[in-house]
């Protein structure tokens, strides 16, 4: 822990406490972080033009003499900066507004560069371009291919460009990390030359080279955290040791009104191995919204009660929560399980009591949210801890629940599809089962893409199907990241509707900001048929499961991305009956109508998830970060594919290997930051 305090830039030569306070805006607060903090394109500087070759509108860098300078306050508050520059063939008028230093900056005679959009009026122009000294031996150092960072008003390029050199030539902060068989094996620069070259490259050839190694580094570094956690996690860890299926999940399955699917039996399989094995299961279960994962997280509970264990089930919203209380009580209660919830809004005496029953073994099932892992809850013999769409929870929450126990074995569950690289970033440390195929007899959800001139057309629908018995949803736009809007809009959306198209129709509203009780009463008449129309946000998007219900219209459709729509429309198509989604948008950007248009095309979450990713950018899909894993400062997880694969087959040899592990530790510290130290200290 003591080098983390060493590292800290205030301890940089000319970096004071003023300096350092502007460079965690950037977020750098460690030498680390500088070195990290890697250039967002490069310059190349080596074609540089003569002045009378510049073209108009263009950004263009070129080398020149400063020649002659010139001031004028034309009117008050505004003061103009004129240098003249020049080289063999003509000058150029470099123009800065109210920056009177630049005057002082470059002295007269003196070589620059020059960088900046050309404008040519009757004279050749460039106003703020940017400008470096040549005479200044970093410059010519820095070959003529020149980083450019992210950067802002008080810490500029050159600022920046000089500390990063500074800290290259004077601080032993780029040792080598890799084992150098590794290093050897996939023919990789060392750390020293990587870093050199990915701030200041010399050619091309060897900037691909940096990027390479330190993309390497970074993904090997993750990778050996995760499988380690895993290896951890499992071996020389005896874990509970679950007996065969016995008479009770005999029983539970015999009370399923449907018989499982080929894959719900395969998973169903692979869960009770691991259950029966003495190491802790580690599993994710992934697949589509409505493949049935419930009555398999149903299965696994009712194979730990039956072997004298509790189990726990954790879900991320208190709907949700409520909703598997319900369909695990139909199931157990009758079987003699004990099975209670456990959220933030039970009255403190109910939760109290909740609590001590978990604590003394009176409860054989607790279902809940984030209140699960608070730290007043204790179990007498957890045996099986289940967390339903892990996507909305990290790394540690899952780890905090599962540290209730003692090597519980743990299930994860999502809906989330997502690329096998990141599944295997952010599940690294888990086996996985996916469910394929849907439950039969479901019919395609049928899905169009409408203007709001259709409206009255796609609410007289609604009634139809309500009048034919079904039952429906209208979800409101996202307007922004507030559920504080996003209310509003529902609001205004559900008073308009009650006036106009649903006046005659049983309608209910939810959205995030109502009071958990009035947001039950509604969910409840919902469920039970009550309302047949309900207007909501996306509150509802997660897990939701009224099978009567059949049309799903979603407003604005536009606002939001196509994983979100796909978990939104997987609330309708879950019984019997022909389903409906209907995406109104008046949004007529070709982007838009594409995206929308994939989603009339097709079903099938992994296909949906794949086109998003295509139209997206790798970048914005899911934040590692949200996983509560470290950042990935270089390594671009879709297109560093093939390096990705190296690296984590080297990862694997390392952490089968407990001297090569052992040497990483200290950096596996730095990289996986506070919250994991513990886990890599030796
Ligand atoms: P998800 O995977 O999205 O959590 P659920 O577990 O909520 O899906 O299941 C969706 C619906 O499908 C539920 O109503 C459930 O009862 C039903 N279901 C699950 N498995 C089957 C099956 N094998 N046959 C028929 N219906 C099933
Ligand atoms: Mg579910």
């Amino acid at each position: 822990m003591e080098n983390f305090k060493k590292d800290n830039i205030q301890y940089i030569k000319g970096v004071g406490p003023k300096k350092a306070n502007l460079l965690t805006k950037l977020g750098i607060f460690t030498i680390g972080d500088l070195l990290e903090h890697y250039p967002r394109r490069y310059e190349d500087r080596s074609q540089l033009k003569m002045i009378n070759n510049l073209t108009d509108g263009q950004v263009e860098n070129f080398k020149a003499r400063m020649m002659n300078c010139a001031e004028s306050k034309p009117r008050r508050g505004l003061q103009i900066t004129k240098i003249t520059v020049g080289d063999s063939t003509g000058t150029v008028q470099l123009v800065w507004f109210n920056q009177p230093h630049r005057k002082k900056i470059y002295g007269l005679g003196a070589e620059v560069l020059v960088t900046g959009k050309v404008k040519k009026i009757y004279q050749v122009e460039i106003q703020n371009p940017e400008i470096e000294m040549i005479t200044d031996m970093d410059t010519l150092e820095a070959g003529y291919i020149t980083p450019i960072y992210a950067a802002n008003e008080s810490i500029t390029q050159r600022f920046l460009r000089n500390l990063i050199r500074q800290i290259l030539t004077e601080y032993n902060a780029t040792a080598e990390i890799l084992p150098p068989i590794i290093i050897k094996q996939f023919s990789l620069l060392d750390r020293k030359t990587a870093f050199e070259n990915i701030h200041f490259p010399l050619n091309m050839d060897v900037l691909k080279q940096a990027r390479r190694r330190l993309v390497f580094e970074e993904l090997y570094l993750l990778q050996c955290g995760l499988l380690y956690i895993k290896k951890q996690n499992r071996s020389n860890t005896i874990g509970i040791k679950h007996g065969p299926d016995g008479c009770l999940v005999k029983k539970v399955s015999e009370q399923l009104p449907f018989s499982l699917t080929e894959d719900q039996q395969k998973v169903l399989l692979e869960i009770a191995l691991d259950m029966e094995d003495t190491k802790p299961m580690q599993r994710l279960l992934q697949g589509d919204v409505g493949s049935g994962k419930t009555v398999i997280a149903a299965l696994a509970l009712a194979k730990t009660v039956e072997n004298g264990y509790q189990g726990a089930m954790m879900v991320p919203t208190e709907i949700l929560a409520e909703q598997h209380y319900s369909t695990l009580s139909n199931l157990f209660l009758p079987l003699g399980i004990r099975v209670k919830i456990l959220t933030g809004k039970l009255p403190k005496r109910t939760h109290e009591q909740v609590v001590a029953d978990i604590k003394s073994g009176l409860v054989d099932v607790v279902i809940g949210t984030h209140a699960l892992i608070q730290e007043s809850v204790e179990f007498q013999y957890l045996g099986l801890v289940i967390t339903d769409e892990q996507h909305r929870f990290g790394v540690r929450q899952r780890a905090k629940l599962q540290e209730k126990g003692n090597m519980p074995d743990v299930l994860v569950m999502t809906a989330t599809p997502i690329p096998r690289t990141m599944a295997l970033t952010v599940y690294g440390d888990l086996d996985v089962s996916t469910i394929k195929q849907l439950p039969p007899g479901r019919k395609i959800i049928k899905t169009y893409v409408r203007g709001s001139d259709r409206r009255q057309l796609v609410y007289d629908f609604i009634e139809k199907e309500v009048n034919s018995g079904r039952q429906a949803y209208v979800v409101c736009p996202l307007v922004e990241e507030s559920e504080k809007v996003n209310a509003l809009s529902a609001v205004e959306l559900y008073d308009e509707l009650l006036k106009t198209e649903l006046v005659n129709i049983s309608c209910g509203l939810v959205h995030g900001r109502m009071k958990s009780v009035e947001k039950d009463l509604v969910m409840d008449r919902f469920y039970r048929g009550e309302i047949k129309v309900l207007v909501a946000t996306t509150v509802i998007e997660v897990g939701v499961n009224v099978p009567n219900a059949t049309v799903m219209i979603i407003e604005n459709a536009e606002r939001f991305g196509l994983a979100q729509l796909h978990q939104l429309r997987g609330r309708i198509g879950r019984g019997d009956h022909q389903s409906y989604c209907i995406l109104l948008s008046d949004n007529k950007k070709p982007e838009t109508q594409e995206r929308l248009s994939i989603m009339a095309k097709t079903n099938d979450g992994f296909a949906l998830a794949e086109e998003d990713l295509k139209i997206r950018g790798p970048g914005q899909f899911f934040g590692i970060r949200q996983h509560g894993l470290p950042d990935l400062k270089i390594a671009d997880i879709i297109n560093d594919i093939d390096v990705f694969l190296e690296a984590r087959q080297a990862a694997e040899k390392t952490v089968a290997r407990p001297e090569s592990f052992d040497m990483l530790r200290p950096a596996l510290q730095v990289r996986f930051g506070k919250e994991f130290s513990m886990i890599f200290s030796s």
